[in-house]
Parts: C-alpha cells; structure tokens; sequence
C-alpha cells in the first residue's frame, strides 16, 4: 500500500516535471515568436526607411525617375507644387498652364516673337554653332494662347477625320500639340529649331546643341529617355532657356525640367 502511494506519489511527480518542462517550453516559444517578429517589423521599417532615404538622395538617378512618375505614391504625401522663384524656371505642361502673374516681355526677333531676355544668350548660341558650320534658326518661338488654341483645334480635326472617337481626338492631339495655356511657347523662353523635323537628331546642327546648348543656358525640353515623365513625345526640335547655371546641372546630372524642379525643392526643403 505503502509502495503503491509512493509510486503515484513518483509518477506525480514525473507529471509535475514534464509539465513544467512543456510551460517552459511554450514560454520559451512564445519569446521567440516575438522576438522575431520584432526583428521582422524592424527589418521592415529599416526598408522602408532605407527607401525614404534613397529617394531623397539627391543625385540617385533612378530614384528621381522613380520619384517623379510616383510624386503621388502612398509612401511620399503628395506635395502642393510650388513654382520656383527663378523666371527662368518656369514651368509649363500638360499639369501646369502659365500662372497668372507671370510676365513675359516678348519682342520681335529672328523673325519670331521670342522673350526678350534671352534673346543675347541665343545669338551667342547661334554665333558659336556657325563658328562651327552648323547653321541655328528659330522657326518658332512664342505662342500666345489664342495661337496655341487654334493649333491644338487644327490638330484634333487631323485625328478626328481619322475616324477616331472625339475623346480619342482630342487624347491624341495632347501628345503632339499642347493644349492652349500648357503649351511651353507661351512663355517666350521656348524655341522650336531649324523647323519641326523628325529626323533633326540626325543632323550636326542637333549634334552640336546637344554638346554645347547647356553652355547658352538651353536644354532639350523633351529627351527620348524622359518622354514618361515630361508626357510629350521626343521633339529634338524643342528647346528651352532655362539659364547657364541650371542648364549645366540639368545635363550634367541628366534631368528633365520637372526632375530638375523637384530636385531643387527636395534640397530647399531638406535644408530648412
Ligand atoms: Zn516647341
């Protein structure tokens, strides 16, 4: 009898043991599952922020590709945009017409009308580009709104004979021809060169802005390679006066007009 109570008494105890042996366990579990979530959400947040930081980063070229297309993504709150102070750097597109107290000052030059501020810094361009056999000649130069309206018209009508929908026209038309107040020329900084050809990339007259433009203060306003960020077809033919300055950095660092305004507020912004 005696035995009997000592052997329960033993195998109680083996219980007791085995069972405290599986709580530790659990316990010991259940740290573990936390702590590796922890180290998960950290490894998250460490992505995350490595991402932020990446996409400030101020000359991470695939960054500001990326940041431009996704100005509006969940991670970045989307930024009221501010035009910069710079007359120079003022920009008109497809999300952004003219503002309102912008003052042109166009005169009749080259034979186009063309912003009066820049008209120096083209005839060095042009004198520099014949020193070096290669003839420069505006063919179009300031557009005024009522001009821009009937050219984007006149363009709808071409795709709408076309037998395409009104909608599809008109959608068309905005990647060839600006809508009227989004067009570029309206600001007089704008030049269409040497006429509206396909193929200028092709000539050395295209050759020769594209190695010394930047040094007059002009840039390619739509490269082939930024046609997603600008939202208008490739035109060698367009360029744009946008200052000395500027226009080095833009092409030293290979950035659009928009990239370029961006950038330049990331950086006011960071050092603030
Ligand atoms: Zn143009």
């Amino acid at each position: 009898m005696y035995q009997e109570k000592h052997r329960f008494k033993k195998t109680l105890s083996a219980f007791a043991v085995i069972f405290v042996e599986l709580a530790l366990m659990a316990a010991t579990t259940a740290v573990f599952v936390l702590v590796f979530e922890r180290v998960d959400t950290m490894r998250t947040e460490a992505a995350a922020a490595a991402a932020k930081n990446s996409s400030s980063a101020t000359v991470a070229q695939e960054s500001l590709n990326e940041g431009a297309s996704s100005a509006g993504s969940e991670n970045e709150p989307m930024q009221e945009f501010k035009q910069p102070d710079d007359w120079k750097l003022v920009l008109v597109n497809l999300d952004h017409e003219l503002p309102a107290t912008y003052k042109q000052s166009i005169v009749h030059q080259f034979n186009v009308d063309i912003d009066s501020r820049i008209t120096d810094s083209y005839q060095k361009m042009h004198d520099a580009a014949l020193k070096d056999n290669s003839k420069i000649w505006i063919s179009s130069g300031y557009r005024s709104y009522e001009k821009q309206q009937q050219l984007f018209a006149e363009e709808i009508q071409t795709f709408y004979k076309n037998g395409v929908s009104r909608e599809e026209a008109v959608s068309k038309a905005s990647r060839s021809v600006a809508r009227p107040g989004c067009s570029e020329h309206i600001t007089g900084l704008a030049v269409d060169l040497n006429g509206v050809l396909e193929n200028f990339d092709q000539t050395k007259e295209s050759d020769w802005l594209q190695k010394h433009a930047q040094d007059y203060g002009f840039v390619l306003r739509y490269p082939k390679d930024k046609q997603n960020i600008t939202k208008i077809k490739y035109e060698p033919w367009h360029y744009r006066y946008v200052g000395v300055e500027n226009a080095q950095k833009m092409k030293a660092m290979n950035l659009c007009l928009e990239e370029y305004i961006d950038y330049l507020n990331k950086n006011q912004a960071a050092s603030h």
